[in-house]
């Protein structure tokens, strides 16, 4: 199955890409991990890629493009993918569209995790990133104590762009950018709203009811 995950900043698609990916075994693909990996090893993606990032704004189509052509190339993701924050551009989108057909593939399913905007910007404010596993918490969560991962006992911390400031410019480009992608899977009868307020356990109950799992 190939499926992409849409929704806000701070929606939860990481956290549930990366459940589906370990459910249907196969590869769980995020554009934002791929450039923090880059970012944190200062190749030459990586200092381009911080230049937009740490603004809050999208890093060009192209650059982004070239990461996923070469990612979704790779044989693990013959018997499907899970695109986490790709595409967030009507450019992207259809390249994306364009690149499958060439491998009589398409995208199965788009899923668009439905959290409120200022539920979204509290959780951005108080979630943490583990550097080590890169597991991601809240400060809300009771087994978080002392910055310390719960998982592996790494460090956590604070996301460079989960400052007030860049969550603002990344909610613009949100808006103007990524949104319209909602109509154009409409239109193809692809996209899945599933409700992301509630718990983790509901969540994740609505994504996969939304595209036909059962558990
Ligand atoms: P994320 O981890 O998905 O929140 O992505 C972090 C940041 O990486 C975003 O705010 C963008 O600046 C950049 N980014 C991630 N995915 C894309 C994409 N598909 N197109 C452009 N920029 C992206």
């Amino acid at each position: 199955m190939n499926i992409i995950f849409v929704g806000a900043p701070g929606a939860g698609k990481g956290t549930h890409a990366k459940k589906l990916s370990e459910m249907l075994n196969i590869p769980h693909i995020s554009t934002g991990d791929i450039f923090r990996d880059n970012i944190s090893q200062q190749t030459e993606l990586g200092i381009v890629a911080d230049k937009y990032i740490s603004k809050g704004m999208l890093v060009p189509d192209e650059i982004t493009m070239s990461i996923v052509k070469d990612r979704l190339s790779k044989e693990d993701c013959d018997d499907g993918f899970i695109l986490d924050g790709f595409p967030r551009t009507l450019v992207q989108a259809e390249e994306l569209d364009k690149f499958l057909e060439g491998k009589n593939r398409k995208v199965d399913y788009v899923v668009n995790i439905l959290v409120e905007e200022d539920v979204l910007i509290q959780r951005l404010l108080s979630r943490r990133v583990c550097s080590q596993c890169k597991s991601t918490f809240s400060l809300s969560q009771t087994c978080v104590k002392n910055d310390t991962c719960p998982k592996c006992g790494g460090k956590l911390v604070k996301r460079d762009d989960d400052k007030i400031e860049i969550i603002k410019e990344r909610f613009i480009s949100y808006h103007n950018q990524t949104e319209p992608l909602l109509n154009y899977y409409a239109a193809r009868k692809i996209l899945r709203n599933a409700k992301g307020m509630e718990s983790y356990e509901q969540t994740l109950k609505n994504i996969l009811e939304a595209i036909d799992i059962t558990k």
